[in-house]
């Protein structure tokens, strides 16, 4: 008889919930995790009620791709992990044996339609829940373990642990997508968890000044506490005029998007200097075109760098970031305002994230 387990997504009612589906199976070189703490994104959010879902049925969807947990089962070519260990699951888990990998953009790595590079491949590096079943499950497939898991050290919290999967990693990579240079000016539009990381990261690279854009007061507080010089409320004025201002009309060396829709495009290119850097992390769901105003793209010739990414995944790049934690460079524990037990309590934790009551920054919920 095929074993069913718990999983959150589309239920029998057609509504968000707790359903129950067969358990995943496992390859050689994979494992199966036991879930300890998982947290909600809003990129699940987006997934799951936003205009363009990123999947056909929604009634297969298990939503979630941030989780650590314990492996219950390791396939025999597993050879660093075992049953038993504590583990961080990135939430972008590649094919390492791919052309895109081998190119160094794994976050498209999907050996699924052999080695080649499609550009229907993009962002197939995140899995979960695109491909296969995300992470409010009872129990989690990992791929190429020895390549996408990474151990989980003793000094890191559970809280920390489970940032690393997804917040720390994606502000850190718009950070290094924004080439920051030491003294830099660099604006933040948005700061969420998503942004507040970018913020962390941006201070870290040796920004000099650094401007967070964004409006609940405990985002602005913990902007600050991350190394913000500069809050602005977008609602107290056009973003553009405010951080000119306060440039002296000079712009900004690199700007990181992380919140705002289409049309923070705009403030980007307004704000960001001629030969600047724009790094957007931001998941843009509505629409058919991103806007680039003619006069801040200097008639189409500025010469401005725009760059997106997904978040860097696998198991050095979580290795790195848990490093950055366990010697302090950075506490992205602090980011977590609420708390839920239980796996029921997930679809609690997503309705919150749904609802973003202006105290929340990003719930967890603890399984065991
Ligand atoms: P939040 O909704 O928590 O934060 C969004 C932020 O944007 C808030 O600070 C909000 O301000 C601010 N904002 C909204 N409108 C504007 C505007 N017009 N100008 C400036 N700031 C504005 O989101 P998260 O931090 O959780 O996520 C941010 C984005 O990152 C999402 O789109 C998410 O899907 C994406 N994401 C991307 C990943 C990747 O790999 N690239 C991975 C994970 C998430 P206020 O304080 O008023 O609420
Ligand atoms: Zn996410």
């Amino acid at each position: 008889m095929v074993e069913k387990i718990k999983a959150v997504g589309l239920n029998d009612k057609g509504e968000l919930g707790v359903k129950y589906v067969e358990k995943p199976p496992m390859g050689s070189d994979e494992v199966l995790v036991r879930p300890t703490a998982v947290a909600p994104c809003t990129s699940d959010i987006h997934a799951f009620f936003g205009e363009d879902t990123i999947t056909e049925d929604l009634g297969k969807l298990v939503l979630g791709h941030e989780a650590i947990g314990v492996i219950v089962e390791a396939g025999e070519d597993v050879k660093d992990f075992k049953v038993g260990d504590k583990v961080v699951i990135p939430c972008t888990t590649p094919d390492w044996n791919c052309e895109a990998a081998q190119l160094g953009c794994h976050i498209n790595a999907t050996a699924d339609d052999g080695y080649d590079m499609y550009v229907q491949d993009m962002l197939t590096g995140i899995k979960y829940p695109n491909t296969k079943m995300g992470v409010f499950c009872e129990l989690i497939n990992v791929s190429q373990a020895d390549l996408n898991l990474a151990h989980h050290p003793e000094d890191v919290s559970v809280e920390s642990a489970l940032m690393v999967t997804d917040m720390v990693t994606t502000g850190f990579t718009g950070a290094e997508n924004a080439k920051i240079e030491t003294g830099d000016t660099v604006a933040v539009l948005g700061i969420g968890p998503v942004g507040l990381m970018a913020v962390a990261g941006a201070a870290i690279m040796g920004a000099g000044r650094i401007f967070a854009v964004g409006s609940r007061p405990i985002c602005t507080e913990l902007a600050r506490e991350y190394g913000a010089t500069d809050i602005i409320d977008y609602h107290d004025g056009d973003t553009i005029q405010q951080i000119l201002e306060a440039t002296d009309m000079k712009g900004v060396d690199a700007t990181i998007i992380a919140g705002g829709n289409n049309d923070i495009f705009i403030d980007a290119m307004n704000i960001t200097r001629p030969s600047g850097n724009i790094s957007n992390i931001n998941m843009i769901s509505k629409g058919d075109t991103i806007p680039l105003p003619v006069d801040a793209f200097a008639f189409g010739l500025a010469d401005k760098t725009i760059r997106s990414s997904l978040c860097l995944g696998g198991r050095r790049r979580a290795e790195q970031l848990l490093k950055m934690v366990k010697y302090g460079r950075v506490d992205p524990s602090k980011l977590i305002t609420h708390k839920f037990h239980g796996f029921e309590a997930i679809v609690d934790a997503l309705l919150m994230m749904k609802d973003k009551p202006r105290d929340l920054v990003k719930p967890i919920v603890y399984l065991d």
